[in-house]
C-alpha cells in the first residue's frame, strides 16, 4: 500500500491489487460464467454488494468499500448491488436507508443495469432465511437451545478451553422443529430459545461453537413491521444474502475473517439441501481504513454528534460521506484516494495528508480563482481620485486561458490581509511597510507611506499612493519591480460574507488508539469564523460551488446556509499542507 500521493497518479485507473489478481484468475478460468441471476436474467461474471446496515450514517471508510465494490464491478463489466443488511430491527430505520441510498449516488455509482434496479433488502430474504433454517433443522444441522443466555456463554469455554454441548443439542430435529415453529408464531418472550447450527463445541474458531442463528426479538421492524418476532443472525444471513443473489465476491474488512469458515459452512449445507447451486460465492477481507486525525466508528460519531461537539451528522468536520460532501469534497477525489490508497490485506494507518492530497489534485485544475480577505485591514491610496472607480481583471484559471477572465473595480479605500502590512518589517518581509513598494495583484503598484492607530497603538488603516501608470496589463506595468504582490477588494464593492475556517477535527493523529477516550485529542481550533470581504462575483455562487481564493485555499458554498446572493462559505482545505511539520 502506498500513502505517498505522487507514486500512484501516474497510472490510473486500476492499481493492481490482490483483489483484482482473483478476479482476473476467476474470470480466466470461466469459474461464474453463464449464470442467470436473481430476476432469471443472464448475469456478469463478477457480483459484488455493498451491504451496509441501515444504523447510521456512511463515513469515510465505508466509502472505501463503495469504490472497491462498485469500482470492481465497472472493471470487469460486473455489477454491484447496493444491499441494505436490516436485520436487527431495533437500530434501524429509514432515514438511514435514505440518507445512504444519497450517499451512494453522490459517490458517482449506480445500481441500475438495463433490465433491472439491482437495489435490495435483507428483509426481503426474511421468509426463504427462516425456510432454510427448517431444512437445517430437519437435516439435523441446527437445533432449538433452550439454555439461558448465561448457560450458554459459560458452556462456550473460551480459546484456552473447548465447550461443553448443550443438554439440548441432541433434542430430537421434530422437536426442535416444532419449538422453531412456535417461536415464530410467538408463542416465547425474547430469549427462552434460541436456534443454533450444530458444528463442533470444541473448534478452535469460536464462531464454529454452534452459533446462534435466529433468536426471538419481539420487535418493530422498519420494513416488516410486526410480522415477524423471530430474526436471523447477522453470520447466518449475510451468506445467504449472498448466495440469492448470486454475488461471485463477497468483499469484506478483516474482522469477519474468523467468521468465514461458518459462511463456507452455511452455504455448503445449503448446497447440499438443493437451495444453491456451485460456485458458490466467496468471500475476501481486506484492511479496513483507519485514517489519521480522524476516527471511523459509528459509535462515537454518533457520540460526538449526542454531546454537541459537533453541529450534526453533516458538520464539515465530520468524516462522515454528508460531513466532507458539505465541506467540500468532491466524488472524484475521494475516487482518486480510494485509487491511491488501494487495498491490502493488514490493517495500517492512512494520513490524512493523502485524503487532502487527493482534493488538492482534484480541485486545482477545475476551481475557478477569486479573491478574499480573510483578516481584513483598510488600505487607502491616498492619491486615488475620490470618485474613480477602475476596472481590473484576472484569469477565471491561470491554467486554462480558454475559461476567460473575470472583472472587479479598484478605488481609493481597499481590504487588504492584516498581515500584509507591516510598521516594522521583520527580516526578509516583501510586502507593505513603510517606504516599501508592492503590486495590487491585477492592479496598480502602491507605495506605502505609513499608517493609522488607535488609542491602543493598534493599525487600523493602512496610507499608500498609487503610480498611475503601472496597471496589471498596461505598457508601463513593465516599468515597476516590486517584490511583493498582495491581494486586494475594493472596500465599496466587495461582498461581505461569513467564512468558516475549518481544520483537522482532531490534532491527536490516533484519538482513538488503543481505547483512548478520543474527545481528548479534539482540535480546539478545528472551527474558526471570520466575516470576510470577498470579489463581488462571488455573490452569484451556488450552494456547493468551488473556488480557490488566492493565497488562502479552496473554499465552497455551504449547502445548507447560503442564501441567494449571500454564500456563507467553508474552508475545504488551505492549499498546502499545514499538518506535516507539526
Ligand atoms: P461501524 O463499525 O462503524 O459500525 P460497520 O462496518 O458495522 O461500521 P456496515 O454498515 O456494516 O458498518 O458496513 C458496510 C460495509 O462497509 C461493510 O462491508 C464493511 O466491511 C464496510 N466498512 C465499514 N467500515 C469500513 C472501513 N473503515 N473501511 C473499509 N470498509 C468499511
Ligand atoms: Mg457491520
Amino acid at each position: 500500500m502506498s500513502t505517498d500521493p505522487k507514486s500512484t497518479t501516474t497510472n490510473p485507473p486500476a492499481t493492481s491489487n490482490f483483489l483484482r489478481g482473483i478476479i482476473e484468475t476467476d474470470i480466466a478460468a470461466g469459474k461464474y460464467a453463464n449464470r442467470t441471476d436473481i430476476n432469471g436474467h443472464p448475469q456478469p461474471p463478477v457480483v459484488t454488494r455493498f451491504p451496509p446496515e441501515p444504523n447510521g450514517y456512511l463515513h469515510i471508510g465505508h466509502a472505501k468499500s463503495i469504490c472497491l465494490n462498485f469500482g470492481l464491478a465497472r472493471d470487469y463489466d460486473g455489477r454491484c448491488h447496493l444491499r441494505f443488511d436490516d436485520t436487527n430491527p431495533t437500530k434501524e430505520e429509514q432515514e438511514y436507508v435514505d440518507t445512504i441510498i444519497d450517499s451512494v449516488k453522490w459517490l458517482g455509482f449506480d445500481w441500475h443495469d438495463d433490465d433491472a434496479v439491482h437495489l435490495y433488502y435483507a428483509s426481503d430474504y426474511f421468509g426463504q432465511l427462516y425456510a432454510m433454517a427448517e431444512y437445517l433443522i430437519s437435516a439435523g444441522h441446527a437445533y432449538v437451545d433452550s439454555q439461558s443466555a448465561d448457560q450458554m456463554a459459560a458452556n462456550r469455554g473460551n480459546f484456552a478451553e473447548p465447550g461443553k454441548n448443550s443438554p439440548y443439542r441432541d433434542r430430537p430435529a421434530a422437536e426442535s422443529l416444532d419449538l422453531f415453529r412456535r417461536m415464530k408464531a410467538g408463542e416465547f418472550k425474547d430469549g427462552e430459545h434460541i436456534l443454533r447450527a450444530k458444528i463442533d463445541m470444541a473448534s478452535p474458531n469460536m464462531n464454529m461453537r454452534d452459533p446462534a442463528i435466529y433468536r426471538i426479538r419481539h420487535a418493530h421492524h422498519h420494513r416488516t413491521g410486526d410480522q415477524w418476532c423471530i430474526y436471523p443472525m447477522y453470520d447466518y444471513a449475510h451468506p445467504i444474502e449472498d448466495a440469492i443473489e448470486n454475488v461471485t465476491h463477497s468483499l469484506c474488512t478483516l474482522e469477519f475473517q474468523d467468521h468465514r469458515p461458518f459462511y463456507d459452512w452455511t452455504l455448503e449445507r445449503l448446497a447440499e439441501g438443493g437451495f444453491f447451486k456451485k460456485p458458490l460465492p466467496q468471500q475476501y477481507e481486506f484492511a479496513r481504513l483507519n485514517l489519521t486525525y480522524a476516527i471511523t466508528s459509528k459509535r462515537k460519531l454518533l457520540q460526538l454528534v449526542e454531546e454537541k461537539v459537533v453541529e450534526g451528522w453533516d458538520d464539515p468536520r465530520m468524516p462522515t460521506i454528508v460531513g466532507i460532501r458539505r465541506r467540500g469534497y468532491t466524488p472524484e477525489a475521494i475516487q482518486l484516494f480510494a485509487e491511491r490508497i488501494g487495498v491490502a490485506k493488514a490493517d495500517s494507518w492512512i494520513d490524512m495528508s493523502t485524503l487532502e492530497g487527493a482534493l488538492r489534485d482534484d480541485l486545482d485544475p477545475k476551481a475557478p480563482r477569486a479573491t478574499a480577505v480573510l483578516k481584513p485591514l483598510k488600505l487607502i491610496i491616498d492619491n486615488f481620485p475620490e470618485d474613480l472607480i477602475a476596472e481590473c481583471s484576472a484569469p477565471i484559471h491561470p491554467h486554462h486561458a480558454e475559461r476567460g477572465v473575470r472583472t472587479f473595480p479598484i478605488s481609493k479605500e481597499l481590504w487588504i490581509e492584516a498581515d500584509d502590512f507591516m510598521e516594522v518589517p521583520s527580516k526578509g518581509y516583501f510586502r507593505l511597510f513603510p517606504g516599501n513598494k508592492v503590486r495590487l495583484r491585477y492592479g496598480y503598484v502602491v507605495e506605502c507611506t505609513g499608517c493609522d492607530k488607535d488609542a491602543a497603538g493598534n493599525v487600523i488603516a493602512v496610507h499608500c499612493s498609487y503610480f498611475a501608470d503601472s496597471k496589471s496589463g498596461t505598457e508601463g506595468s513593465a516599468n515597476y519591480k516590486v517584490k511583493g504582490n498582495i491581494h486586494w477588494v475594493s472596500a465599496k464593492h466587495a461582498l461581505e460574507a461569513e467564512v468558516r475556517l475549518y481544520d483537522r477535527l482532531f490534532t491527536d493523529p490516533n484519538p482513538d488508539a488503543g481505547g483512548k477516550d478520543f474527545k481528548l485529542g479534539l482540535n480546539p481550533d478545528s472551527k474558526k469564523v471570520v466575516t470576510a470581504y470577498l470579489e463581488h462575483g462571488l455573490a452569484r455562487a451556488l450552494p456547493d460551488d468551488k473556488f480557490q481564493f488566492e493565497r488562502h485555499g479552496y473554499f465552497v458554498a455551504d449547502r445548507v446556509d447560503s442564501k441567494p446572493g449571500r454564500p456563507v462559505f467553508n474552508r475545504v482545505v488551505t492549499l498546502k499542507d499545514g499538518w506535516q511539520a507539526k
